[in-house]
């Protein structure tokens, strides 16, 4: 059964009436542009064809009720007297709600059943699809604009400072703004963004090695502190502002380490700014090399992938079907991600899983993703 038809039937077998609405928000794969997006710089996520869905309908009080079907649990929240509890799933519709008064947005109450299938914590973004699946219902029922740049900056918010995660931009952002067919180049200074299309033929797979890994918030800490450090080194705000020259010229003077850190910085906005570029052009094999110079770079230099994802990556690009691929997100585990033939997706996911599971004994899990909508009104 599609999600859809699940929480449409669960929300008519709880509430006894068919939803008013039922909203739709999408995780996200990065395809390249990793650890940029805290340097000011660009990165090409894509949305997902796995979301997190509610059916819902207006409440007369100022109150929210939703039921989790993944979690098999009913929750409620006051939205005039909102108070942080222990950490659990509606502390971000909590949040979301926090951030929307916050901006002076008059809110509705309403009640729905909710269920997803981006797989928590693997590194898809289950978390910003369910802060831009609240969010649309709560624009939805309260008739608030939907600005899907704005939207996604307040969903960040409720995550930084409702939910106390330090993320980005970028996961909220393509999660609001993703288009069919489509990546986002997004410029994480101006938050402008380019549709830009997959090259025709093509598809993409996710490759979740099934590891995890713990320290990943003070090696994350510890490589911002470094790229701030080669920011000041070369006199600009933020390693965006330093050309692949610039560095090139002054890189000897710079302290090694911090130096390539930076190097992998300077070229991966280059990289993520010629893919769209090549996108344009619909030169796959020319996006599938820059994508397996990202995972060199990420390995080599900014030190951020494991034995797991390279494991991953090698088993990928051997495939004769592939034009590249790559560790996605923040690193140390999670999730590599590979462009590939359209015709050939279905019988690289079996070999790369195959061979990925002879290599280190790991079963891994195998997506292929089209690039859907943003959060969506169905
Ligand atoms: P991710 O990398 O997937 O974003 P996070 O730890 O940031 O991982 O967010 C995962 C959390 O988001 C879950 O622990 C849960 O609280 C919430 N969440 C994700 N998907 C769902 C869902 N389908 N239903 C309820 N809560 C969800
Ligand atoms: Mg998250």
């Amino acid at each position: 059964m599609s999600l859809l038809d699940r929480v449409t039937q669960a929300f008519t077998e709880r509430l006894g009436s068919t939803p008013a609405v039922v909203v739709r928000a999408p995780g996200r794969v990065n395809l390249i542009g990793e650890h940029t997006d805290y340097n000011d710089g660009f990165v090409m996520p894509m949305a997902i064809d796995r979301a997190v869905w509610i059916a819902l309908r207006p409440r007369t009080d100022a109150h929210v009720h939703v039921h989790s079907l993944d979690f098999n649990d009913s929750r409620t929240f006051p939205l005039d007297a909102l108070q942080h509890a222990n950490a659990g799933w509606i502390e971000y519709l909590k949040g979301v709600a926090w951030a929307l008064q916050e901006a002076g947005f008059a809110l509705q109450g309403w009640e729905g059943v909710l269920s997803g299938d981006v797989p928590a914590g693997s590194g898809l973004s289950s978390s910003a699809a369910l802060e831009l699946a609240t969010a649309r219902a709560f624009a939805t029922v309260s008739n608030l604009p939907w600005h899907p740049a704005r939207m996604a900056k307040l969903a960040q918010r409720a995550e930084n400072q409702w939910v106390g995660v330090n993320c980005g931009i970028m996961d909220q952002m393509i999660s609001a703004a993703g288009q069919a067919g489509h990546a986002l180049l997004i410029d994480c200074r101006s938050l402008e963004t380019v549709a830009t299309p997959l090259p025709a033929g093509t598809a993409v797979v996710i490759l979740d090695t099934g590891t995890r890994r713990g320290l990943v918030d003070s090696a994350y800490n510890e490589r911002r502190a470094q790229c701030e450090t080669a920011a000041r080194f070369f006199g600009v705000p933020a390693l965006r502002d330093v050309a692949v020259e610039m560095f090139e010229a002054q890189a000897d003077e710079l302290d090694p380490l911090a130096a390539r850190r930076a190097r992998h910085v300077i070229t991966e906005n280059a990289r993520t700014l010629e893919a769209a570029e090549v996108m344009r052009q619909g030169d796959a094999d020319a996006l599938g090399r820059l994508m397996n110079a990202s995972h060199t770079s990420l390995r080599d230099d900014f030190e951020v992938s494991s034995a797991a994802l390279n494991a991953m990556v090698a088993c990928a690009q051997q495939e004769p079907g592939c034009f590249g691929a790559r560790m996605t997100g923040a690193g140390f585990g999670g999730c590599a991600v590979a462009l590939v033939n359209a015709a050939d997706a279905e019988t690289f996911a079996s070999r790369v899983a195959t061979a990925y599971e002879t290599a280190t004994a790991i079963k891994p899990s195998v997506y292929v993703s089209e690039a859907t909508a943003g959060a969506q009104v169905l």
